[in-house]
């Protein structure tokens, strides 16, 4: 494949983020609907202006405190988060002593294992749910990501689940876990169940995470508790519908295009 996307194309960011999920795509580590997905989540990028909101750090650094006071945390990887952001997935699981699942909802072995060696190449120690380790079952659902692994996430407290399906997200937090979800679209079932949102795109958040985990471990758990406290998903989560209205209504009340990135929200 690799098309050569020029540098000063207008939407080169957003050309090589696709070029890599194709690449991984072939490589078997992305399942088709997983191109399909992703689609979704870029049109709501492009709503939401293609940068990190205030919204979406403010559930960043709540996600942050919920990973560094949880007993178990887990972070949940599937085939687009393992090409996109496998890097900040293994740094973050180190700074918030979480482990690491692959959990898919087209399962293969083959798929579990390609994940697995791209998130070892990516300094990984040890990941979870792949084969036979995946024994335990999730109620309630009937996709294969039911299966988790009973060292995972079946006896976590707290999931980290980028781009999750709302059946499984449901599931989780009826389990009586504190699911936190990053998803573009603020409106999926997915967003609308889980108890920390992050409207963002993984390949902008999970960095920022890392780095918000970093500072908050160093603010101790006092901090980390106060921040959770204060933190109101619903209430996020229409702060950041509203930033989409705000963008459109701009651009019908003025007639013309926004520049996107043009003024941080
Ligand atoms: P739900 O079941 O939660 O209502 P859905 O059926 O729309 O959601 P899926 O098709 O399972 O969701 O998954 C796609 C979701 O992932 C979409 O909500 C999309 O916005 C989000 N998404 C896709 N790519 C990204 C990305 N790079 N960053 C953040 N979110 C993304």
């Amino acid at each position: 494949m690799n098309i050569k996307v020029p540098q000063d194309h207008p939407r080169a960011e957003s050309l090589r983020i696709r070029e890599r999920l194709i690449e991984n795509y072939i490589k078997g580590i992305v399942a088709q609907a997983g191109l399909i997905a992703h689609g979704r989540g870029e049109a709501f990028d492009y709503l939401l202006g293609e940068k990190t909101t205030k919204p979406a750090l403010k559930a960043i650094k709540a996600a942050a405190a919920a990973l560094l006071t949880a007993k178990k945390p887990v972070i949940s990887v599937n085939g687009n988060t393992a090409a996109l952001t496998a890097e900040d997935v293994v740094k973050l699981a180190e700074v918030t002593n979480a482990k690491i699942e692959v959990n898919l909802f087209y399962r293969s072995v083959e798929r579990e294992i390609a994940i697995k060696k791209l998130l070892e190449n990516a300094g990984a120690s040890e990941v979870l749910g792949v084969g036979d380790a995946a024994s335990a079952r999730i109620p309630e659902i009937s996709s294969e990501r039911r299966r988790v692994d009973p060292r995972g996430i079946l006896t976590a407290d707290v999931v980290l689940v980028p781009l999750e399906d709302g059946d499984r997200t449901e599931a989780l937090v009826k389990m009586g876990k504190r699911v936190i979800a990053i998803d573009l679209n603020p409106l999926s079932r997915t967003a609308q169940k889980a108890l920390i949102t992050i409207v963002d795109n993984v390949v902008r958040a999970m960095p920022k995470l890392v780095e918000v985990a970093e500072e908050m471990k160093m603010g101790g758990v006092d901090k980390c508790r106060e921040v959770l406290t204060k933190f109101d998903n619903e209430r996020n989560l229409a702060e950041s519908i509203k930033i989409i209205l705000q963008r459109l209504s701009k651009i019908v009340e003025k007639g013309e295009i926004i520049n996107l990135g043009e003024k941080p929200f």
